[in-house]
């Protein structure tokens, strides 16, 4: 017997919150992020039904791939990319969420371009200019909109953050207003429709779905602490 149970109080909480705020529950995409967690947990997880995973890290994905190849997962890369990188990656995944730099923006296009791929991206967002994080500063979003959309090879596709780590979700809510704001200035600013907003963790996703995300990354909630 599977025991699907984290699964299932996820996805209730995930309802609880698109019937609060008023949108379908299948406007809203879960994410199992799975740094750390073994590729035997990944399947038993597919077996519950979830399909969408993102990792972090290159060489831990190129292994879960390799090990769970048989299982039609659609694998995003969610964490810091370095450019050398971008060639393992680019035929593996459906949706990159942490563009942040022209370098990367670079390889991406010529990458995606040799294997005639039109690679589907999320521009990452420093919604609390730290240091420490990766992602654009929220006043260079337009001038670096203006680079990704002159790629041939690159689909914008929406935003992405990782807000500052706050003990109360509810003080998180303001960066997501800020995230969907900005995803409203561009689409107005360079006429286009952006699907996606990226945010929201185990610890404050019912807000950032209440702000309007579309993807939601749950870790910890799904697959226990990490070691
Ligand atoms: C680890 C991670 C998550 C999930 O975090 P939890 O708090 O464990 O849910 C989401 N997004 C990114 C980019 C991560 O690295």
């Amino acid at each position: 017997m599977l025991d699907c149970s984290n699964l299932e109080r996820v996805e209730e909480r995930i309802t609880k919150a698109c019937e609060r705020s008023g949108r379908k529950r299948e406007d809203v995409i879960l994410l199992g992020a799975t740094k750390t967690v073994k590729p035997e947990v990944i399947r038993h997880f597919y077996g519950c039904g979830l399909k969408v995973f993102g990792e972090n890290r290159v060489q831990e994905f190129l292994k879960k791939y390799e090990e769970l190849k048989d299982l039609n997962i659609e694998w995003h890369f969610i964490g810091r990319l370095q450019s050398n990188k971008v060639k393992y990656i680019i035929d593996k995944v459906e949706l990159i969420h942490s563009l942040d730099r022209e370098s990367l923006l670079d390889e991406i296009e010529k990458r995606a371009g040799k294997i005639n791929k039109i690679q589907r991206v999320l521009l990452e967002v420093n919604v609390g200019a730290e240091e420490t994080k990766g992602g654009v500063l929220p006043e260079e979003v337009f001038s670096f909109t203006e680079k990704v959309l002159s790629r041939k090879n690159i689909s914008l596709e929406g935003l992405m953050t990782i807000p500052p780590y706050e003990e109360d979700p509810e003080k998180s809510r303001k960066y997501f207003v800020l995230l969907r704001e900005l995803k409203e200035k561009l689409e107005e600013e360079f006429s286009l429709k952006l699907t996606h907003l990226s945010m929201g963790m185990s610890n404050d996703f019912e807000i950032a779905i209440e702000e309007g995300a579309t993807i939601v990354r749950i870790g910890t909630l799904l697959f226990g602490e990490r070691g």
